[in-house]
């Protein structure tokens, strides 16, 4: 930091000015630069890290660097009519937000305060946004489901509660869409969830929010928006602000979903803010400490000891890469910070495979633990199977004559492929999902014609539904099929194939 002579000789003849108010340099100070939401700060001497500060015209800021004669904040607002040598006054706060049931329904920005045009939120609760995450004894490992409703994640890439599972793909690949569809598919089954937008468009927020409250799921979600008209420091401050709303429902023994979307574009705010502030650029002009920024978000997902309550916070952070980059800077962070990541690709989206999970290269480290009984059961083999199918596929190209073996193996694989494909909007629940893979896995969609297997499976659901509600309730539960439940899953199966002959290939 260097002051030209004019500008010591200012402050000087200010000091001497207010020599009477010499005593309150310790919780005032005086602006020495303003400008691009970022501001340095003659005296604050007793300033913290991460307080807020007041300026005037009702901006706050927040303390971002402390140093030896000034102090470095970033603005969370317009700093239009703010200008050098104003006073700026400490608040003793740190930057904290409204946690507790009064943000469910609520569309909130950075700072917990409601945009959705409703009441003002008054919470007796506030917690701080940045906390230490929860400590390894505090802990339990991950072991009940958090249902996406997507039969390509949960029978594949199954998520555990308390896990954080990375959603990584370029852009308009379908990343938002399992995000939305995981929250819309917790509706009834008390998990509370939290949609983070960071630097996104506020029309996209806004449809988004349309689309929770048509499908009902608004009464049980938080969106902490925001857009990308917002200064940086406040695109920063987002998931923070967000994951303490989750925090505190954690600590009372809820489960929460989160979701972070996207936290591309939080590194990239994060790193203006970091220019800005002369810190010093590292790898792709990031500041070195960007690793930090968003391991200290996602470790703060857990699942909490039975003592504690035995909450869980779920954290599903979205990556945006460049034409499937993932071995850049910040994909590669996040890729290590997570439990495992659900990989789509834009080749699979453009053919029509949506949504567009590559399953060669997504997996879940520690969900599998928590997948039911029988989703394991008719699931097992189905990641191989995929594995095959495209190493023949690829094979097939070349050759005309191939022997039974890989035909059928091709022909299974088509079918699988069909199968897996989900509307959006349209999650399913786990008993269904069993029922469909189950029909895969015993060969029971090896008649129907490949373009004709989504409409098998919506008939053949409706045809459970209708008929067998005992089956689907015996799935639901047991949590397992047995010897007796397979017996007569056959013999409804193949009673189905009968009567809808006109679905199936002669
Ligand atoms: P962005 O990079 O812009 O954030 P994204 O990766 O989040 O994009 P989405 O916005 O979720 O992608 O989806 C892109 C488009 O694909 C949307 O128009 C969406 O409606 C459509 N889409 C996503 N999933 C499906 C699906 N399973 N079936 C049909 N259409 C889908
Ligand atoms: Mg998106």
């Amino acid at each position: 930091m260097s002051l030209n002579p004019e500008e010591i000789s200012k402050l000087i003849q200010d000091q001497i000015k207010r020599y009477d108010e010499e005593l309150e340099i310790d919780e005032t100070g005086t602006i020495i630069t303003i400008g691009d939401g970022i501001s340095l700060i003659h005296g604050l001497r007793n300033a913290m890290a991460g307080e807020l500060l007041s300026f005037p015209g009702d901006v706050y800021g927040m303390v971002m660097n402390l140093e030896e004669e000034h102090v470095g904040a970033v603005l969370m607002g317009e700093s239009r009519g703010i200008k050098e040598g104003d006073e700026v006054k400490r608040t003793g706060r740190i930057v904290e937000v409204a946690v507790g049931d009064c943000m469910l329904g609520r569309v909130v920005n950075a700072l917990g305060q409601a945009i959705d045009g409703g009441a003002e939120i008054k919470s007796d609760k506030y917690r701080p946004v940045e906390r230490v995450a929860p400590g390894v004894m505090t802990r339990k490992s991950v072991h009940q489901p958090l249902q996406t409703g997507l039969k390509v994640i949960d029978s594949m890439i199954p998520i555990g509660r308390g896990q954080r599972e990375l959603i990584i793909g370029d852009r308009q690949t379908g990343k938002t869409a399992i995000a939305i569809d995981t929250i819309i598919n917790q509706k009834g089954n008390g998990i509370k969830c939290i949609y983070v937008a960071i630097g996104q468009k506020a029309s996209t927020v806004a449809q988004i929010v349309e689309k929770l409250r048509a499908h009902d799921a608004l009464s049980y979600t938080t969106i902490v928006s925001a857009t990308a008209s917002e200064a940086a420091p406040l695109q920063y401050l987002a998931p923070y602000t967000g994951c303490a709303i989750g925090e505190e429902w954690m600590e009372n023994g809820d489960d929460v979903l989160i979701v972070y979307d996207d936290l591309s574009k939080h590194a990239v705010a994060y790193r203006t803010m970091s220019l800005l502030l002369k810190r010093p650029p590292g790898r792709e002009a990031y500041p070195g400490d960007v690793f930090y920024l968003h391991s200290r978000l996602l470790e703060r997902a857990a699942k909490l000891n039975d003592e504690l309550g035995g909450g869980s916070l779920t954290a599903l952070p979205i990556i945006e890469t460049q034409a499937g980059d993932i071995s850049a800077y910040i994909p590669t962070n996040v890729i290590s910070i997570t439990d495992g990541q659900i990989f789509l690709q834009t080749e699979l989206f453009n053919a029509g495979v949506r949504p567009a999970v590559d399953s060669g290269l997504s997996v879940s480290r520690v969900g599998s633990a928590a997948q039911i009984k029988a989703m394991k059961q008719v699931s097992g083999s189905l990641k191989l199977e995929l594995a095959q199918f495209r190493e023949m596929q690829a094979f097939a190209k070349f050759g005309s004559d191939l022997d039974a073996a890989t035909t059928e193996t091709l022909r299974h694989g088509e079918r699988l492929t069909k199968l897996l494909i989900q509307n959006q909007y349209d999650p399913m629940p786990v008993t269904h999902q069993v029922l469909s893979l189950y029909a895969a896995k015993h060969k029971y969609l090896k008649k129907v014609k490949v373009e004709d297997v989504g409409k098998y499976e919506r008939l053949m659901l409706q045809y459970m539904e209708e008929h067998h509600q005992d089956i689907i309730t015996a799935i639901y539960e047991q949590g397992a099929l047995d010897e007796a439940l397979e017996t007569k899953l056959n013999e409804c199966l193949d009673a189905f194939a009968l009567q809808y002959e006109s679905v199936l290939e002669g």
